[in-house]
């Protein structure tokens, strides 16, 4: 194996974090410098905007367009640094002996760098199967833009046959996450003097007795529900992140909050527990609250919502592929999400393999190590050389 330069990429990563892509901002400056960069080497992106069109995803394809190949995937948008003891500056990045360092290097944009410099090379290796690249926008905030790309391509002609999702996994094989709901709930209770608890409903004793009920349901889960090894901790969790109601001690509070999330095992199905979550608020809850005044209510307000990731015996060629590529055979879960289980869902086999880790994601003075970016370009460098030799999958 060559031992590639990381200067291109470099070169391209210091043009990424320099775009603001919070989730926040439009990302399309960024996306305009990618389609730049694609058009440079005559290859024309399609953009697939969001509802207000400030912000895109791009996807293209590298060789021939008549037919399914590896698609490289990634994320635009990165989180905010405001508020975080950075000691260089965010959308910069900044050398050092054996890393760079800037909002986003790992998580994800030393990744798409590394795609960009290699896109001479994908074209020479994909005469006769095709590389696609697609790049989205709201990963951050529930993996929400890739999902206007995927129903497109979920009708297209041609789908991708496969998908490597570039995020930070130390350059290891991910083939499985949990997937994640998340709400917010809205008690609506009756306000009144806290002498007179009677005639009032009190919204934080409700959202109280739906956390217990929250904890109860993980406990269950813990100790009856389905086990996964591979998964820490191997079980379902269900989580309660916020909570807050009233105003003041002497006046009966008449709204409180519970926001919880649910992170499900591959298989197991968290639109069951929702459901009796829902009836567990709408049967033994709300209606002890109208009792008392008719206009109570438990409102609940989707926040997150994404599928897991799981290690299917339609992807085994894909991982074999990739570990192959990657010059490691072991394979592992992840513990955060991705848009991988999105694209399983369209039917494209899917696996998570990315340089840096999540350890640096979301974090101050977030770098890559130089290491890693090499260890990437050597496994695209494979990659490519695997896509040249033949049909992907051995149909
Ligand atoms: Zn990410």
């Amino acid at each position: 194996m060559t031992h590639r330069s990381l200067a291109p990429a470099l070169e391209i990563l210091e043009r990424l974090i320099a775009f603001d892509t919070r989730s926040s901002e439009s990302n399309l400056p960024l996306i305009e410098y990618v389609r730049g960069v694609l058009h440079g080497y005559g290859i024309e992106a399609t953009l697939v905007h969001d509802a207000t069109g400030t912000k895109a995803n791009l996807f293209a394809t590298i060789g021939p367009q008549d037919r399914g190949g590896l698609c490289l995937s990634g994320h635009t948008d990165v989180v905010p640094a405001g508020g975080q003891p950075w000691t260089v500056p965010a959308f910069a990045m900044t050398r050092a002996a054996d890393r760079v360092l800037g909002r986003g290097v790992a998580d994800m944009k030393g990744f798409l760098a590394v795609v960009l410099a290699m896109v001479p090379r994908f074209i020479e290796a994909s005469r006769h199967t095709p590389v696609h690249l697609a790049f989205s926008y709201d990963e951050e905030v529930g993996c929400l833009g890739v999902r206007g790309l995927l129903s497109q391509l979920a009708d297209a002609a041609v789908k991708p046959l496969a998908c490597i999702i570039g995020e930070p996994t130390s350059m290891q094989v991910a083939v499985a996450h949990k997937g994640k709901r998340a709400y917010r709930c809205c008690v609506e209770g009756l306000a009144g003097h806290s002498a007179l608890t009677h005639l009032g409903v009190n919204a934080a004793d409700f959202a109280a007795e739906f956390v217990a009920y929250l904890r109860r349901t993980a406990r269950d889960l813990r100790e009856r529900g389905m086990h996964d090894a591979a998964f820490e901790p191997p079980y379902t969790t269900v989580h309660t992140g916020r909570i807050s109601g009233g105003i003041a001690l002497n006046v009966i509070p008449d709204h409180a909050e519970v926001e919880f999330e649910v992170r499900n095992l591959p298989g197991d199905d968290p639109g069951a527990l929702i459901d009796a979550g829902r009836a567990y608020t709408e049967r033994t809850l709300v209606p002890e609250m109208r009792a008392v005044h008719a206009g109570a209510a438990i409102e609940w307000h989707p926040l997150v919502d994404y599928p897991a990731l799981a290690d299917q015996p339609a992807s085994a060629w894909l991982t074999h592929l990739v570990c192959a590529a990657a010059g490691n055979a072991k394979t592992r879960t992840v513990s955060f999400g991705t848009e991988g289980g999105l694209f399983q869902a369209i039917g494209v086999p899917t696996v998570v393999c990315g340089p840096g880790s999540i350890e640096q994601a979301h974090k101050a003075d977030e770098y890559v190590t130089l290491a890693q970016l090499s260890q990437c370009l050597d496994f695209m460098d494979a990659l490519a050389e695997r896509i040249a030799a033949g049909p992907l999958h051995p149909a």
